[in-house]
């Protein structure tokens, strides 16, 4: 029996908030500030990102990523359009159709594609297999870097994937709630998975990487960012105390500990799948980030949860979903191998045999 299992495997936000992002909040708590993003830890925060980019984008703080999702969709669609998304999708699965709301109706078209990426392909083909007026017009794509089963898309993937975005002339959302995920993994500058593919908005990520809350909408097609301030304000999402949304993002992007510690969950999630593969447990998808799709038996699920490990099944892929943060330790993984060990080992001879 393990002495405190529990929960940190069952999501990247169990993990709290990282030394950096907490100690740039510290220091942004100091004397008075001018309200609604027109501090100086916004501004800072804003120039950041654009560095980042290495581009002149607009970029809205916002306190989580459905609403950050929603409102850059909302910005992208009338209601009479439709956005493709991959049917795993956070927009489609995960947002309590918060994407149809603040889009006032728009329909999400569900593409298939292997290990939670859309196909290309099926992009095309599905945003050109009706054009008629009584079915609503193919308008965006929305994918999402990292993927929802811990894929990456990566640079001829996305070149894919832009052809058929160009084609059928839609707007290209990216979901990046783990796009540091992707970074780590891909070792690329974000501007080549983002606007020099074609993204026109990117949501990105602060709360998994390591803050306390807040993602962000970046716009680099700057023409759809305009009046989003008022759709912020309207969905409850514009900050009053808006240095404190900023200032963690400071914290972060600063001296690249974004990238560090999604390096580290990417690195924490290789160990825990290499060992999990040692004691013969399938692995369900590929693990190119921070995720592990783990096929345990309905024995073995039951047996860890007995013993008070905490995860979620998740869009049928594998049986348990292991998510690996900034604050995984090695110590943690070590004690659910060794837990899987004395559950899983004797089952899966049994099953040998
Ligand atoms: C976590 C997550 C989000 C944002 O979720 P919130 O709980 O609204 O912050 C968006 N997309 C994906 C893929 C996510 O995993």
């Amino acid at each position: 029996m393990s002495i405190e299992p529990g929960c940190q495997f069952a999501s990247d936000n169990t993990a709290g908030i990282c030394p950096e992002a907490f100690s740039a909040m510290t220091e942004a708590n100091q004397g008075f500030a001018k309200p609604y993003g027109e501090d100086s830890w916004t501004k800072r925060a804003t120039a950041l990102i654009r560095d980042l980019f290495e581009v002149d984008c607009d970029v809205f703080f916002t306190f989580n990523g459905t609403a950050a999702n929603s409102l850059a969709l909302a910005a992208m669609c009338q209601s009479y359009h439709c956005v493709l998304a991959h049917e795993h999708s956070h927009v489609e699965t995960d947002e309590c159709g918060g994407p149809e709301f603040f889009c006032n109706g728009t329909k999400l078209l569900l593409v298939p594609g292997a290990d939670g990426r859309v196909d290309a392909e099926k992009v095309a083909e599905i945003a050109g297999s009706r054009t008629d007026v009584h079915f609503p017009k193919a308008k965006a794509l929305s994918i999402t870097q990292s993927t929802e089963v811990g894929t990456v898309y990566d640079l001829d993937v996305l070149d894919g994937i832009h052809e058929s975005v160009q084609r059928f002339d839609l707007s290209f959302h990216m979901d990046g709630a783990r796009f540091a995920n992707a970074i780590a993994t891909l070792d690329v500058a974000p501007k080549e998975v983002t606007w020099k593919r074609g993204v026109d908005v990117l949501c990105l990520g602060g709360t998994k990487n390591g803050m306390a809350v807040g993602d962000c909408v970046v716009f680099f097609n700057r023409d759809l960012g305009k009046e989003f301030e008022y759709r912020c304000k309207q969905a409850g999402q514009l900050a009053s105390k808006m240095r404190f949304l900023a200032a963690p993002w400071v914290g972060l992007l600063t001296d690249d500990v974004w990238v560090r510690n999604a390096r580290h969950a990417n690195a924490m999630a290789s160990k825990l799948a290499q060992g999990l593969q040692q004691l013969g447990v399938r692995i369900a998808a590929p693990v190119e980030s921070n995720a592990i799709f783990a096929d345990f038996t309905s024995e073995q699920t039951n047996a860890l949860r007995e013993i008070g490990w905490i995860f979620y099944e998740f869009s049928g892929v594998g049986t348990a979903r292991l998510m690996c943060s900034w604050k995984t330790t090695d110590a943690e993984i070590e004690r659910l191998l060794a837990d899987c060990e004395s559950i899983v080992t004797p089952l899966a001879q049994a099953q040998d045999d």
